[in-house]
């Protein structure tokens, strides 16, 4: 992503400036500065505002940048060891003032009586003195800046050569003009110059926004160049599905779509009609209702005869999806599953029907790559939580489509800045409204020696004939630290219900004992399941309606969120139960607004704000161009003003 910095002007090695030879040259190199650009987009680091103040407003102690007159001839007085002091009496701002200077003995020729000078110090007001810094020279600006040089040269030297690069060259590139109309901006030019030669505080400010929009706006676009490469345009590419029997079956769904997957079936829906391939994403909590929409879109490819792929990560997601999807649409579409597991006779008969344009939809795993599974003519393909799959799998995919359609589906909800930053190459549809009738999960925060009272509530539940989920922190370098922690926890509801009631499951167990274990929990035939975080996405048991989160302080406000996502899936009205004694204010803040906010797309918001973007993004996303200026927590807002700006002008 380095290219926005790149060829504003042109590319000329930077012996072309007046001034700088070889050696000047090589002490730039090895500091990374090659050519011309490289030097106006090295930015100053910091300022120092040497402007003017009135002496007669400033604090005991302040550091203050004055100007004055000379009102005694400067004293000089050397001590042992060589050191001295320079002692003058000036007029500042109608107060008689006496000014300082340690060891700079030569300041004596510069300071004539009846002279005015600019100098910097330290103001003791109740001695009325300056410990003097410096004498300023600089007349331009009254800013002193400073880059990062690695030593190499002064920042006064560095902002010198800047000044020769605007002398002989003249800029390339500069924001459309409608754009830069818009939003008030200056020319890139004049910014950048401003930046290294600012007059007042205003110009650094206006300066940063045009360069921290520009970079903003250069990003998007070339995130947008990715997304027109993607979408093709090709007549090949319309799918005219039959609107009227589409629309008959939407009327026979069991519920009304909310708005929000009215308006997602839409954009997805006019999208297949178009003449461009599809490349979209869907992105919805939990519950949020997108195998619906990922149906409504399977059926419109069915109408015309076609096919829909649905591929997933892993034999539980594809049993999961199977099962909602035959649930829900069994009758309208042909649906089957094909993975690891499936035997190699039914995957002959699978195979036969998929390349004779019997089946509809099919669901499956990595099977679904494999070189024998043809289709009759694939029109849509789905992937869920596409970005545990590496690019290659999702490309023989790809491959094998006679239209090629994509749509994306993610349950992990994350900030808009983000979305647009990491999916900025892809349409996206959001669902964000939950269905009606949905009951948030109530959420509460206990500390550790309320436990048994939790534990009564959690009896309550089994009285019920309700199961619930008991969750210990696992974090693996510390594992058998906290594999104690769960088997303390599993000692102690076994302690309280008996073995007969409770099951363990943790990430040292044999996949085959694990799924022993998870099998008697999804059958109900133990209603209390203690286990590490190993039961993340995948387990579905509507009868759990109960979840105690142990160490919750431990986790990620989006962890949290994932976890408290297994409760909650049925009618019948959830509760989780944070136990924690957090010790900092940013866990105490965490579980706090666990307890509040249950939207996923607010809670990843208010993750992003309290992990800062290097965290957040560092774990979910490698990639992210490094911007000079601009800062995607902060600068939001004119991310989408960059986008909307991009959007217009390459559309
Ligand atoms: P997701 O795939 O986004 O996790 P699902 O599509 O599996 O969510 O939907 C979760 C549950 O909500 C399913 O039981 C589904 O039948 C139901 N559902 C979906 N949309 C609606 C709606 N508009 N009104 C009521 N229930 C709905
Ligand atoms: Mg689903």
């Amino acid at each position: 992503m380095a290219v926005m910095y790149e060829a504003i002007i042109p590319a000329k090695p930077i012996e072309t400036l007046k001034g700088v030879g070889p050696k000047v040259a090589e002490k730039l190199k090895s500091i990374g500065i090659d050519n011309v650009n490289d030097i106006i987009f090295h930015l100053p680091d910091s300022y120092e505002n040497l402007s003017v103040m009135n002496l007669a407003e400033a604090e005991n102690n302040d550091k203050v940048t004055v100007s004055g007159t000379v009102r005694t001839a400067p004293a000089l007085a050397y001590f042992r060891g060589g050191k001295n002091r320079l002692t003058v009496f000036m007029e500042i701002d109608g107060m008689h003032v006496k000014v300082i200077f340690f060891n700079q003995p030569y300041l004596k020729d510069k300071l004539p009586v009846g002279s005015t000078v600019r100098l910097s110090g330290k103001f003791h007001r109740h001695k009325l003195e300056i410990n003097g810094q410096r004498l300023i020279y600089e007349s331009a600006g009254g800013f002193r800046l400073k880059y990062a040089m690695g030593r190499v040269m002064h920042s006064k030297t560095f902002n010198k050569i800047v000044a020769e690069v605007f002398n002989t060259y003249s800029f390339n590139y500069d924001l459309p003009e409608a754009v830069r109309h818009k939003y008030k901006l200056l020319s890139l030019r004049e910014a950048v110059r401003l930046i290294h030669f600012p007059a007042s505080q205003h110009d650094i400010n206006e300066a940063r926004r045009t360069i921290k929009f520009y970079e903003l706006y250069t990003f998007q676009l070339q995130l947008l160049e990715r997304r027109n490469k993607e979408r093709v345009r090709n007549e090949r590419y319309v799918i005219d599905y039959d609107a009227a029997r589409l629309k008959s079956f939407i009327s026979t769904l069991p519920f009304e779509l909310t708005d929000d997957q009215k308006k997602s079936a839409n954009e997805i829906c006019r999208d297949l009609k178009q003449n461009v391939s599809m490349h979209r994403l869907l992105q919805g909590d939990v519950g949020s209702g997108k195998t619906i929409v990922a149906g409504i879109a399977a059926f419109s490819v069915k109408t015309i005869g076609e096919q829909t792929a649905l591929m997933v990560p892993t034999e539980v997601l594809a049993n999961q999806h199977y099962q909602s999807f035959t649930e829900t649409f069994g009758g309208l579409l042909n649906i089957r599953k094909l993975t690891g597991n499936t035997t190699k006779k039914q995957k002959l008969e699978i195979a036969a029907s998929l390349a004779n344009g019997e089946i509809d939809l099919i669901i499956g795993t990595h099977a679904l790559i494999e070189a024998d599974v043809l289709f009759d003519k694939l029109s849509l393909i789905i992937t869920d939580e596409q970005h545990r799959f590496g690019v290659g799998h999702r490309r023989k995919l790809n491959d094998k489509a006679y239209r090629k359609n994509v749509l994306y589906m993610t349950a992990t909800p994350i900030p808009r800045t983000l979305s647009i930053t990491t999916f900025g190459d892809m349409d996206v549809s959001i669902i964000r409204e939950m269905p009606k009738g949905r009951k948030p999960v109530l959420t509460y925060w206990k500390k550790e020696d309320e436990v048994n009272e939790v534990l009564g509530q959690v009896a309550d539940e089994v009285q019920q004939g309700r199961s619930s989920y008991i969750v210990a922190p696992l974090i693996e370098e510390s594992e058998t630290l906290d594999l104690k922690n769960v088997q303390e926890i599993h000692g102690m509801f076994i302690d309280y219900f008996g073995e007969e009631k409770v099951e363990l499951v943790h990430g040292r167990m044999k996949p085959s004992e694990k799924e022993a274990g998870m099998g008697r929990f999804e059958r109900l035939e133990k209603p209390i399941l203690v286990s590490t975080t190993v039961i993340e996405v995948g387990i579905n048991v509507p009868n759990a309606t109960f979840m105690v989160i142990f160490n919750a302080e431990r986790f990620g406000l989006s962890t949290l969120h994932q976890l408290r996502g297994r409760v909650g899936r049925s009618g019948l009205q959830s509760t989780c139960i944070l136990v924690s004694d957090p010790k900092t204010d940013n866990a105490k803040q965490r579980i706090d607004i666990m307890t509040k906010v249950t939207d996923g797309f607010e809670l990843s918001e208010q993750d992003l704000e309290m992990r800062g973007p290097g965290d957040y993004f560092g774990v979910r996303q490698s990639g992210l161009p490094q911007f000079k200026l601009a800062d995607l927590s902060e600068d939001y807002r004119m991310l989408e003003h960059a986008r909307m700006s991009a959007f217009e002008l390459s559309n």
